[in-house]
């Protein structure tokens, strides 16, 4: 799959309008073909993650961004199915707390950057100190509007001392959203996603989308480029962001490290 289409390039002028929710590519089939698309590609990540993990030399930060329902949570949960647990950390960046807010916005976020030989995922970021807090006006503009230089300027020291960063906007229509919005009220099991605030974001719907198209022009950069992912379709959802990291990971050219010396010469007894 080529996914050069959904990266956006450094300094990018970005319409949203003209970017397809639903976009499924040159993808033959549809669901049914799309959801079994994805366990090989699991596998794959599964054995790149372990080889990432063995070297211990490269570290990677996967960004998640994109409105209520987008499906932050179901990437999580499929695109790393199989991973071993021991070598991803996903940290969920909610309202800050007290202590937080007593530090600067990226203090909390630094601290859940990843190590040496480590996946970390950031279900939310830092991009929401320049989303949900310039939509609401959590501090004054000319606060938020220098964020954008200082994140680029952390993003790019990550990246200088070894961190590889890719980052998803996953792009749903507004009637994407309304019906999994409608199913989280409907079902049951799925009631406890639902919160009233949510419709109280949605009404914001079009504040939330000149945020994100400030934050898709102002920060997507060499070392830390943006995808925008079609996201109406969770499995084409899917098997785009498993594709980018996978060859990503295969872009890193890692290598096992050297066994011992002698090995051949070892009788067990
Ligand atoms: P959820 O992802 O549904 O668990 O919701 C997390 C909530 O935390 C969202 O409404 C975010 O907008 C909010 N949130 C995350 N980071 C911040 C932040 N830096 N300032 C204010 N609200 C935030
Ligand atoms: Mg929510």
């Amino acid at each position: 799959m080529n996914t050069d289409k959904y990266r956006v390039a450094p300094h990018s002028k970005i319409d949203l309008k003209t970017w397809e929710p639903d976009d499924k590519g040159v993808f033959e089939g549809g669901k049914k073909e799309g959801e079994a698309a994805l366990p090989p590609l699991n596998a794959r990540l599964e054995t790149l993650q372990e080889l990432l993990y063995a070297e211990g030399k490269h570290k990677l930060l996967i960004v998640l961004q994109g409105m209520d329902t987008s499906g932050k949570d179901g990437v999580i949960r499929h695109v790393f199915e199989g991973v071993n647990p021991q070598g991803v950390s996903v940290a969920s960046f909610k309202a800050p707390t007290p202590l937080e807010l007593a530090h600067d916005y990226l203090w909390r976020v630094h601290q859940q950057t990843p190590a040496r030989g480590q996946i970390a995922i950031f279900n939310r970021s830092h991009y929401e100190d320049v989303l949900v807090v310039r939509v609401h006006n959590l501090v004054p503009p000319e606060v938020w509007k220098r964020r954008y230089a200082q994140i680029n300027a952390f993003e790019q020291q990550l990246a200088e001392e070894g961190t590889t960063i890719l980052k998803f906007f996953l792009h749903i229509s507004k009637e994407e959203q309304k019906q999994r919005l409608q199913k989280r009220l409907a079902e049951p099991e799925k009631q406890w996603k639902f919160s009233t605030g949510d419709l109280a974001e949605r009404k914001l719907w079009d504040d939330y989308l000149a945020a994100y198209t400030a934050v898709l022009e102002k920060t997507s950069t060499a070392y830390a480029p943006w995808y925008i992912v079609p996201a109406d379709r969770k499995w084409y959802r899917n098997l785009v962001i498993s594709h980018v990291i996978i060859q990503t990971l295969e872009g890193l050219h890692m290598r096992y490290p050297a066994p011992e010396t002698g090995l051949d010469d070892i009788v067990i007894e």
